[in-house]
């Protein structure tokens, strides 16, 4: 059973919290999970996740691989450690150098730490020998940490110098091919942003370093993201503004009835050609047994970034509020405070509720708290609870002891309180969204 007082989460004062030095690129989520134990600081740019905000990564990464899964995504890992003899070959390294973090062995041999991975990737195809046209497409992705040695780490998560992030890499052997596999691609993308609950905006997007033939972004609209974004609320195009070079829908060439608004990017995915795999020669062989070129496609999304720029879009100042699909918990049940008269009478009924709970929602299982520091009154129990964003409160009470028992339950984002008995308690859960979902963690 979880129990609130087990729980690692250090609530702290913000100006007692280690290693916070430069409060202006502090941002409210930072501040909000820095305050309620959700991440720690251990450098600038590099948390601690802790207990709260790893459920919380591991939900998102269980939707993500099961978006990826029903695509024939393949899962695996890279290490970490890049010779740096790769990027010299593709032409990455002087053009990415500030950003990237390099290192030598004891042997002189130079590394970076992988911001990235299309050179690793196709460097993995390349040193197999050329495999035959039929085991294409093949898509191969992995979740891990990347690094990027970032001059002004800022708002937490959102630009972090190590971070998480799923990339993936696709193999076809017609541009044909390329672009049906990179459309199925955006089309998982779609879903995993859907299923994630934040209103997200998919753009044409900016290549950038990347290079290659066209790319999309997803973003999430926020008055501290870096990227700008045009929203032509004529023709409902939208595009990132570093593509154009007046403030005009490039589409209908609309001037007034447009929006451009701050966005934090989540996703992006590229249409590369032969840009890595020509350099660094991954080939397959054609029918002929001739080797011939790959056109790879190249797919990221910002786990540890969607967790920040997620709590950014939709929390309060004072409390965080989690999209429903990546919350660490769901419910929290809240017995009397100690020596009270109801807790003598109360026996063990939040254990009991806890179990029926799980048994009768199953998606529940897991995902229920007791806030068992019952020397604390209710009301700070609850105050902590909504801050740290649980959504449903359940307070155990005078009505909780009649028989039939009812429940009082707190829906900490709408404000509603309930009344409810047993049967309406399971029936107002099995209503719910992450009810019906598949099961996660
Ligand atoms: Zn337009």
């Amino acid at each position: 059973m979880n129990r609130f007082s087990r729980i690692f989460q250090p609530i702290v004062a913000i100006s007692k919290s280690a290693n916070i030095t430069n409060k202006d690129f502090m941002s409210k989520s930072q501040r909000l999970m820095l305050e309620l134990g959700i991440i720690h600081q251990a450098i600038p740019g590099c948390f601690h996740f802790l207990p709260m905000g790893l459920r919380s990564i591991n939900k998102i990464m269980n939707i993500v691989d099961e978006e990826m899964h029903k695509i024939g995504g393949q899962k695996i890992m890279f290490p970490t450690l890049v010779k740096a003899e790769l990027w010299e070959k593709s032409g990455r390294e002087n053009e990415m150098r500030p950003e990237l973090i390099v290192l030598k062995d004891r042997h002189n041999q130079k590394y970076l730490l992988g911001p990235t991975h299309e050179e690793t990737a196709s460097n993995l195809i390349a040193s197999l020998a050329p495999t035959s046209y039929k085991k294409y497409p093949l898509l191969l992705y992995q979740i891990t940490s990347k690094f990027r040695d970032e001059m002004k780490p800022r708002f937490g998560l959102i630009r972090a110098r190590e971070f998480l992030m799923k990339d993936m890499y696709s193999f076809d052997i017609t541009s044909e091919s390329a672009l049906n596999t990179y459309n199925s691609i955006c089309d998982s993308y779609d879903r995993v942003f859907q299923r994630i609950g934040v209103d997200f905006i998919k753009v044409q997007g900016d290549s950038g370093a990347m290079g290659g033939n066209f790319s999309h972004e997803y973003h999430y609209i926020s008055n501290i993201g870096d990227d700008k974004i045009l929203i032509c609320l004529n023709c409902q195009y939208s595009t990132n503004v570093e593509l154009i070079h007046e403030d005009k829908c490039p589409k209908c060439g609309e001037t007034n009835n447009i929006h451009i608004k701050n966005a934090i990017e989540v996703g992006h995915t590229f249409l590369l050609g032969e840009k890595y795999s020509k350099p660094l020669q991954a080939n397959y062989l054609d029918e002929q047994s001739k080797p011939q070129v790959l056109q790879m496609g190249s797919y990221g999304i910002g786990i540890s970034r969607i967790l920040g720029a997620a709590l950014e879009c939709l929390s309060l100042e004072t409390e965080l509020r989690w999209p429903d699909s990546i919350a660490p918990y769901h419910v929290v049940i809240i017995p009397p405070k100690k020596g009270s008269k109801q807790a003598l009478q109360m026996q063990n009924l939040d254990e009991k509720l806890y179990r029926n709970l799980e048994s009768h929602i199953p998606n529940l299982r897991n995902d229920i708290t007791i806030d068992d520091r019952i020397e604390l009154t209710i009301g700070r129990r609850i105050l902590d609870c909504k801050r740290t964003g649980i959504r449903y409160l359940i307070v155990l009470n005078e009505l909780s002891l009649k028989t039939p028992p009812i429940f009082e339950i707190n829906d900490t984002v709408t404000g509603e309180q309930f009344n409810f008995s047993e049967n309406e308690l399971y029936a107002f859960f099995s209503d719910k969204e992450f009810a019906k979902q598949g099961a996660v963690l």
